[in-house]
């Protein structure tokens, strides 16, 4: 379901610090790039928090309408250790511990980048450029850096000089710093020595002998820095300046700023409309570390097998738990708020899943239709408010409420009415937030809730009629094979032991 209304979005723009009024550079169409991964070890859960993040934006875009070309591309070369521009490049480093091809490291973890990714039910982006599929663009953007005077060469290395830069520009526009701060809180560090200053940064690096990863260039046969491959690649083909630029807040400095730099050395203008920053994830109140053991990888989390979980949790059950806070909150990862969530998520999909089984009536109740119009505009509303998934869940379960009061017979839906709902409840589970219905394949479980359904019904009739003794029955005997009603104020529910 696509919705033809015109939808107002406000996002909160990293560049501006506030939430502003969206209004693609072209109507009707959207260009977003977003930093993918370098693909040298599997991807850590908090990448998969920041892809979802904007997984979930994408989809929103795409259901009101919006034509999106959604750019997310694979770090495969020029990501250093260091944010100093020293130490290794990270899949180089990889390739010599493990003695195999740097592209065996890339093929490897590209393919597991893809699997996890698959398991959360992403849409893939529209286009995945990578690194080193793009040298020559990258050399091509350095030679015009170099032009405009903004870039120097020492050594057969080339480096972007921030200090020139910011005589004429603003470099820490986005991260909110000053150079000066910058420039006094700079450790000098071996191997900087070919720098005019410690705060300019690569923008090709000059390959050691025994690099293996290497292009040849104007300057010497090297590779790409890090930095440069996004600025090359946004702009190939979302153009030079286009909507909205994502990423992990981590990613905000040095690696954006430097993004915005280049692209203002290189064709005098700022990138990006609208800067976006999904923020951490934190496990157990803490950073999320291999190398003090505060660490669960995603596969770990659903098969189970970790010493920090309870249990193994379900992809949509981890996707509900991120969801349910919103993309710019700090998120802590614990055994308790994933219990919550599996059992929030189950208690939602077992009304999804009971919308099917409810009976239309000739016409639907005051209260359904005025409740039904109530949900429309809140799902709307908190999706535009700069996506607050979080809020639209809550309204969710306002939905939830309802759908038991029809199933109760306390309230009544039309033909009509149903459907329109059932289409707008799918929309925003399963398109917008990406949720998939486990049990939607598992006919056992319709059936037994289309069975149980059944005896609440006839368990009303007999209470109705005052007939408690058939009533008490009815709920002792399902309790004896593990069926649980539940009598609320919005109706009867149920659960399974
Ligand atoms: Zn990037």
């Amino acid at each position: 379901m696509q919705t033809s209304q015109k939808q107002n979005i406000e996002i909160y723009n990293s560049l501006s610090g506030k939430k502003e009024k969206f209004t693609p550079i072209t109507e009707g169409y959207v260009g977003m790039y977003v930093c993918g991964p370098t693909v040298y070890s599997n991807v850590h859960l908090g990448n998969v928090r920041t892809f979802m993040s904007f997984d979930m934006i994408f989809r929103y875009l795409l259901h009101i309408g919006y034509k999106v070309r959604y750019v997310r591309n694979i770090t495969d070369a020029g990501h250093l250790e260091n944010d100093a521009d020293v130490g290794e490049d990270k899949i180089t480093k990889k390739a010599r511990l493990e003695a195999i091809e740097p592209m065996e490291i890339v093929q490897r973890y590209t393919v597991d980048f893809h699997n996890v990714l698959n398991t959360f039910n992403f849409l893939p982006p529209s286009i995945e450029p990578t690194a080193t599929g793009h040298i020559i663009e990258q050399i091509e953007l350095i030679q015009t850096i170099i032009d405009n005077g903004f870039g120097y060469e020492v050594n057969g290395s080339v480096y972007f000089d921030v200090h020139k830069y910011n005589q004429t520009n603003d470099y820490g526009i986005l991260s909110k710093r000053k150079l000066e701060d910058l420039i006094h809180n700079t450790r000098e560090l071996d191997g900087q020595s070919d720098k005019k200053n410690p705060q300019d940064f690569a923008l090709w690096k000059k390959a050691e002998p025994t690099h293996i990863m290497r292009w040849p260039s104007p300057w010497s046969d090297g590779f790409p820095g890090w930095h440069l491959e996004c600025t090359a690649m946004s702009t190939k083909y979302l153009g030079e300046y286009f909507d909205i630029h994502g990423g992990g807040m981590d990613l905000k400095f040095p690696h954006h700023e430097c993004e915005i730099a280049q692209n203002k050395a290189a064709k005098g203008k700022d990138p990006v409309k609208y800067w976006m920053h999904a923020n951490m994830l934190e496990l157990n109140g803490a950073r999320m570390s291999k190398s003090t053991g505060n660490y669960i990888n995603p596969s770990e989390l659903l098969t189970g097998k970790n010493n920090i979980m309870s249990k193994a949790y379900s992809p949509s059950v981890v996707r509900f738990f991120m969801m349910q806070a919103s993309y710019r909150s700090v998120l802590d990862l614990t055994d308790n708020g994933l219990l919550a969530s599996e059992k929030g998520f189950n208690r939602l999909m077992e009304a999804v899943n009971g919308l099917e089984t409810l009976t239309p009536s000739k016409e639907s109740s005051k209260n359904t239709k005025e409740t039904l119009a109530i949900l429309k505009s809140k799902f709307y509303e908190a999706m535009n408010d700069d996506f607050n998934t979080p809020i639209l869940i809550s309204w969710l379960f306002e939905g939830v409420t309802i759908i038991n009061k029809i199933k109760s017979v306390n309230e009544t839906i039309s033909k009509d009415d149903l459907k329109d709902f059932t289409a707008l409840i799918h929309t925003f589970v399963f398109d917008i937030l990406g949720l998939e219905n486990n049990s939607a394949s598992n006919t056992g479980t319709d059936k037994l809730s289309g069975a149980v359904d059944l005896l609440i019904k006839l368990r009303q009739e007999a209470r109705a009629n005052k007939d408690f003794a058939m009533s008490d029955k009815i709920r002792d005997e399902l309790a004896a094979v593990g069926i649980n009603l539940k009598d609320g104020k919005e109706g009867t529910t149920f659960s399974t032991n």
